[in-house]
């Protein structure tokens, strides 16, 4: 069976975007409302040769704000349990939130494998936050745009251990 990959953040950083762009069908709804990726999408992605299975999820989303178990859906840690690595993915350009801190304490608690991506890091937007990412505590992030296509060879490079 093929390699999982399951893209995890806080809503709206563009988790869908990039599902969408893997897969190359719009099965996962895109929305500048928060919260629009009601359940777990899964399809088989592309990336230049790498094959694999996408999780798009949503777990983050939707529930008592106060909480974060609250905010956790089964089905999100079933999913990022599962998968082969994660695919954490925060705003460049938002910058980092206090949600974001907490997802990735969640992750580090984890076994599953961390990437780190900041998106909507087309052009020079994303700088101030790409640096606020490194305190995060995985590394440097891998700098995309979901919706330009930009920092795709960086994000093959970052998954090819992994599939
Ligand atoms: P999700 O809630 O994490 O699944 O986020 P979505 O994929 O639904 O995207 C949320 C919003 O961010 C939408 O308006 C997208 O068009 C926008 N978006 C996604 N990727 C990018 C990107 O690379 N750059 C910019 N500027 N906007 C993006
Ligand atoms: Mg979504």
């Amino acid at each position: 069976h093929l390699p999982t990959v399951a893209i995890v953040g806080r809503p709206n950083v563009g988790k869908s975007t990039l599902f969408n762009r893997l897969v190359g069908k719009k099965l996962a709804l895109v929305d500048d409302r928060p919260g629009v990726t009601r359940d777990r999408r899964e399809g088989d992605a592309r990336l230049f040769d790498l094959e694999f299975r996408i999780v798009d999820t949503a777990g983050f989303e939707d529930e008592d704000p106060q909480s974060l178990p609250g905010r956790m859906r089964a089905q999100t840690e079933a999913a990022v349990a599962d998968a082969d690595v994660a695919l954490f993915m925060v705003d460049s350009r938002a910058g980092i939130v206090p949600l974001d801190a907490e997802i990735g304490r969640w992750l580090r608690a984890g076994n599953t494998p961390v990437i780190l991506a900041a998106n909507k890091a087309e052009g020079r937007a994303g700088n101030d936050g790409v640096l606020e990412a490194l305190e995060l505590g995985f590394g440097d992030p891998v700098e995309l745009s979901a919706e330009h296509g930009e920092g795709m060879v960086e994000l093959f490079e970052a998954l090819m251990p992994y599939i």
